[in-house]
């Protein structure tokens, strides 16, 4: 099966590397209805009243948190505090911490407008549900049903995405309220082998599709993942018919080819 990959389409799809050296470039779909509400997000307490609106996340990712949350009544407990920011959003959160907070605690924790992965759709900030919520620094604690939330997301698709260790690498304060939705096998793979996306995306770039791959198990089937880099303006690829597989750009220079492979239980 051939499959023509526009260079515009290198900034879509839920792998797309967004940070300070990255900007967020996708194009198209922007406007807030086709965005999904994560399963009716609840509103914050009074404390933390004023700043609860456009909760909203991109499908899948939507999906996802609504059934990882379900399972675990995460929402008795948890609340969401920011989800989907427009870059006026951005904008306005950047300047006001600027001037209540300074330069060094905003260039930590509040990412430059245009390079929030909030701008996605795909990322969220949680916090323990509790009178008083500090909105560009929510309590996740690594305990309780915070950390019950932590150790399932992976399989869920997310991953923690500014660990404590990583801050040289990712750019960004040790985050831990901060969710990202890559999807899977990707959480997964990250998980273990303990990779940002930052280093995800750069660990994959050694394994080019069509002679390498990385495979990984997962329940009843294998992913094999392998990294497409773009070629001028069109990259052509012929894709294997047989498995179903997905593609996502990675923000930069090229796609990231993910294909499943399910047992039949032979
Ligand atoms: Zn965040």
């Amino acid at each position: 099966m051939k499959v023509l990959l526009s260079r515009e389409a290198v900034h879509t799809g839920n792998l797309i590397l967004v940070n300070r050296e990255y900007g967020y470039r996708e194009h198209g779909c922007r406007q807030h209805e086709c965005w999904q509400q994560a399963s009716k997000m609840p509103a914050p307490g009074e404390g933390a009243a004023g700043f609860c609106r456009n909760l909203c996340l991109k499908e899948p990712a939507a999906g996802a948190l609504k059934r990882l949350m379900s399972e675990i009544h995460g929402w008795d407990r948890i609340v969401p505090v920011s989800a989907w920011r427009s870059q006026e959003e951005q904008q306005e959160i950047w300047d006001q911490s600027m001037e209540e907070n300074g330069r060094e605690f905003t260039e930590k924790y509040v990412a430059v407008p245009g390079h929030s992965e909030h701008q996605t759709g795909l990322a969220i900030d949680l916090g323990r549900r509790q009178e008083q919520i500090d909105f560009i620094r929510p309590d996740f604690p690594y305990e309780g049903i915070c950390q019950r939330f932590r150790e399932l997301s992976g399989s869920w698709g997310f991953v923690e995405r500014y660990p404590a260790d990583k801050e040289h690498i990712t750019g960004i304060g040790h985050e831990p309220w901060h969710f990202r939705y890559v999807g899977l096998p990707h959480a997964a793979v990250m998980a273990r082998e303990g990779l940002v996306l930052e280093e995800y995306i750069a660990f994959l770039k050694d394994y080019e599709y069509g002679s390498s791959f990385y495979g990984v198990k997962l329940g009843r089937g294998e992913a094999r993942i392998s990294y497409i880099r773009a070629r001028g303006d069109v990259t052509e690829l012929e894709l294997p018919a047989a498995y179903p597989c997905e593609l996502s750009g990675d923000n930069v220079e090229g796609f990231i080819f993910t294909e499943w492979r399910h047992f039949n239980g032979e």
